[in-house]
């Protein structure tokens, strides 16, 4: 097992690479931005290091910054939590050379995976359906003749996209074209690749996506289905497990295909495969987010298996331990993303946080970067909390997490903390019966 790892993130998602290392008694290391002297992970971590200022750029994108840390610190391993580094091939593929083991896909695996028209492919070639689309197109001509092909509406895709970002939809031929322009240049402001491939654009689906555990010994087992079609501007804001939709037979056929198709690719580690599920109940693979979610603890809930602490196992070439068969989901568990933000606008709501109280009670998990007297910086994401209850059922997590909203104190800046109330007050949500468009058409008051 590692000696000591170095968590390459902030925030909640340090905080818990920190929690699977201390449940393993594995020492660890936190980096930290000069704007993030008093977090939490800072004063969890064993040890910690400055790693530069306050951008981002600066600090944690900062490879031989990070690098000369874990030198520094003297680590055999780095957890990259999700985000920032977490999906770099040039990262993973710095750290091997630099025998750290990054924990996390080897870099082949996540350069298949970020180009996102290559994992298409990847995965139709594995025999998984996706939805009629392009490869990369960037010529007008090459768009035109892919229009005719994929039909309308369709959506144009940045292929180095994430977080909802770089994707144009058209519904008439003769937008198409600036439309390319705009999501190849947007692209290449937010992932510095311009490169857009076409997919057919479906009406209201359903974003359910399996986790998938690979160990380096060809194993791999997936732990169910998130459903997360609670959605703005394409992020998601609240996610379940089990989806409501999915019949037990269903997971059971589809996890079997995605575990297959993830042993073909050799992938290693925990991975996301993401898939939209249309009006009719069928689904298609659009993407693979190669390290854990933000949304994982739903699974984890439901699973009992902790995914952080199987990231590390498996990195340390540890074989899993559970059998696909042995794979028990219990129960149901859903999140809401509580982020600072104003709520109407939903523009971001830096500042002090005034009074802080995170609930509890049976069956009740918080993940957060917050106490009292914290200062949401305008430098980074602003989640400022996860809020996860799990129940016997769908309507006792529901009814836990109603409870767990209203006993959440969060004074000092705005918060999602009231649309998430309103949210899961309104009886279409509470049918189950929503797709990926709930958010615009849904009466909230
Ligand atoms: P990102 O990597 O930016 O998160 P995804 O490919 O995962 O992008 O898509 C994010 C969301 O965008 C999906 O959950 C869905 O709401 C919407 N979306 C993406 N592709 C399509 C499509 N072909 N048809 C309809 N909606 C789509």
């Amino acid at each position: 097992m590692f000696k000591k790892i170095l968590v390459a993130n902030r925030g909640e998602i340090a905080l818990r690479v920190i929690c699977a290392c201390k449940d393993l008694n594995i020492p660890t290391v936190a980096v930290y931005s000069e704007a993030d002297r008093h977090s939490l992970h800072v004063r969890f971590a064993d040890e910690a290091l400055c790693i530069g200022p306050a951008a981002s750029s600066e600090s944690y994108l900062n490879i031989p910054s990070i690098i000369s840390a874990a030198e520094v610190a003297n680590v055999d391993a780095i957890h990259p939590g999700y985000g920032y580094l977490a999906e770099s091939d040039h990262f993973s593929e710095v750290c091997e050379t630099c025998e750290i083991k990054f924990i996390g896909p080897p870099p082949q695996a996540i350069r298949m995976m970020g180009d996102k028209a290559r994992a298409r492919q990847a995965m139709h070639d594995a025999g998984l359906p996706i939805i009629p689309g392009s490869g990369i197109v960037n010529e007008e001509e090459d768009a035109l003749q892919a229009l005719k092909e994929v039909g309308l509406p369709l959506i144009i895709k940045a292929a180095a996209g994430g977080g909802g970002r770089g994707m144009r939809i058209v519904r008439e031929e003769d937008q198409l074209l600036d439309a390319l322009d705009t999501a190849r240049s947007e692209s290449k402001a937010a992932f510095g690749n311009s490169d857009v491939y076409l997919e057919r654009y479906l009406d209201n689906p359903r974003h359910i996506e399996f986790q998938i555990l690979a160990d380096s010994h060809g194993n791999v087992i997936h732990l169910g289905e998130r459903e997360c079609s609670i959605q703005r501007r394409h992020q998601k804001l609240i996610e379940e497990s089990p989806s409501p939709v999915v019949k037990d037979k269903e997971r059971r056929e589809l996890g079997e295909q995605i575990c297959k198709a993830v042993a073909e690719i050799g992938y290693e580690n925990a991975g996301t495969m993401e898939f939209l599920r249309d009006q009719k109940g069928r689904f298609y693979f659009i993407e693979m987010n190669t390290r854990v979610q933000v949304e994982h603890p739903v699974t984890e809930m439901v699973s009992g298996v902790d995914i952080v602490k199987e990231q590390i196992e498996i990195a340390a070439g540890k074989k899993l331990t559970t059998k696909q068969d042995q794979v028990k989901l219990s129960g149901h568990a859903i999140e809401c993303r509580i982020n600072a933000e104003h709520p109407r606008t939903f523009s971001p709501s830096p500042g002090r946080i005034t009074a802080y109280h995170p609930p509890g009670g049976p069956g009740v998990r918080v993940d957060s970067l917050a106490y009292a007297d914290y200062v949401v910086t305008p430098h980074y994401d602003s989640m400022v909390a996860k809020l996860i209850a799990h129940g016997a059922n769908r309507e006792e997590a529901l009814q836990r997490l109603s409870r767990a909203l209203d006993m959440f104190v969060l004074e000092g800046i705005d918060s999602s903390i009231d649309l998430h109330r309103r949210i899961i007050r309104n009886v279409q949500f509470r049918s189950g019966e929503f797709g990926t468009s709930f958010l615009q058409t849904a009466d909230l008051d």
